[in-house]
């Protein structure tokens, strides 16, 4: 079920959400500008926008295999680490000049390993991202932080003060707020965007700079608003788990009849359901702070299950939700708890729930399909 949105603005938000390296990239690169690559969404780009680099999250789309990367990754890792190594040993981020990384898990922090010694990004370097939301955490990732602009303009001649990052919280957050105008559209009964299209411009927003991207995304809401939406669908669903960038993903569910209204993904709503604080006088700290324990987090931090539990239980409220799916990449432990705890609490709440584990490049998907169709019909029933 698609809207099939007529509009120039989805159309750059489609284009760039089906590259790595894409036309924004190219036109930054060829002015002579940097761009800093990170895989975790705990990376602030507002670190990169004001240090004048064009921040751009890696992903693995497109990639057709993992021939060149199976010899440093094992077969028991998760496919979405293993994609993306293999594209950069066959030299697919070259256009990256800063790596940034974090222990976001032992799968990420591998392929560190690896890169430093296999690849040739000019900077390279792994940060430490705290398990837990407390001051003493918080107060430890703005070290952490402080650390990576002092070495970005040691290493780039950057300036990078306060005034440009608390300029640069403005800018995302205004994504931040728009982004949440796109989603308060989808709770209407008929929404103007199916999940798969409003995937393709959450995962642009990871690729295109802050205020280039505000000025599209101002555009498709203009085009958005009015418009007549979506026909009702057999079931309103929510899905959530953790790196999904594929929106031909969530199409083959809707293809079923289905609408994904909602979502608690980390290319979805956990990117921009909070701001971060502009009035604090240490922009640093308001990094840290909203990147480790305002916004809703990663499963990765152990202690804020509940807080996770309540921010899914308020999606399938705000949302009207039917029923949910909790997918996951096969090997990724920390998801593999995360969907147990909430599987417990969808049976408590009386909300279904469809659990699936998937390879990261889109296959399998007869089996998909018939997961789908039985997990509706047996809602219907
Ligand atoms: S999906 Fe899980 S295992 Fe894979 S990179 Fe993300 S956190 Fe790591």
């Amino acid at each position: 079920m698609q809207s099939g949105i007529e509009s120039k603005a989805f159309d750059r938000f489609s284009e760039t959400c089906s590259a790595v390296f894409t036309d924004s990239a190219a036109q930054w690169k060829g002015q002579g500008g940097k761009v800093l690559g990170y895989f975790c969404s705990a990376m602030p780009e507002e670190i990169a926008t004001a240090a004048g680099m064009l921040p751009v999250r890696l992903r693995a789309t497109g990639s057709d295999g993992t021939e060149l990367s199976d010899s440093f990754l094992s077969s028991l890792n998760c496919t979405f680490p293993r994609h993306a190594f293999n594209m950069a040993l066959k030299g697919e981020y070259d256009f990256v000049d800063a790596m940034v990384m974090f222990n976001s898990c032992d799968h990420i922090r591998r392929v560190y390993d690896h890169w430093v010694r296999q690849i040739k990004t000019p900077y390279v370097k792994i940060f430490s991202l705290p398990k837990k939301a407390e001051a003493a955490q918080i107060d430890w990732f703005r070290g952490e932080l402080d650390q990576l602009c002092a070495d970005l303009r040691e290493h780039f001649g950057v300036e990078l003060d306060d005034a440009g990052l608390a300029k640069a919280i403005k800018q995302h957050n205004l994504t931040r707020r728009l982004l949440r105008r796109l989603y308060d559209l989808r709770k209407a009964e008929r929404p103007p965007i199916s999940g798969a299209e409003c995937l393709a411009v959450t995962v642009s927003s990871t690729a295109m700079a802050a205020a280039d991207y505000n000025e599209v995304l101002e555009q498709l809401l203009e085009d958005l608003e009015g418009s007549d939406g979506l026909p009702r669908p057999r079931a309103r669903l929510l899905v959530m788990g953790g790196e999904l960038d594929d929106p031909r993903y969530l199409k083959e569910i809707e293809d079923q009849g289905c609408l994904v209204i909602a979502d608690s993904l980390c290319f979805g709503s956990r990117l921009f359901w909070k701001d971060v604080d502009e009035n604090d006088p240490d922009p640093l700290q308001a990094l840290a702070r909203y990147y480790v324990a305002d916004r809703p987090s990663c499963a990765r931090m152990f202690t804020e299950y509940d807080k996770r539990a309540a921010y899914v239980r308020e999606m399938i409220r705000d949302f009207d939700v039917d029923g949910a799916i909790f997918e996951r990449l096969t090997f990724c432990e920390i998801y593999g708890f995360e969907q147990y705890s909430m599987a417990n609490d969808f049976k408590e709440w009386q909300v279904p729930l469809l659990c699936m584990d998937r390879e990261y490049i889109l296959g399998a998907i007869g089996q998909l399909r018939t997961r789908v169709q039985a997990f509706l019909e047996t809602m219907e029933n």
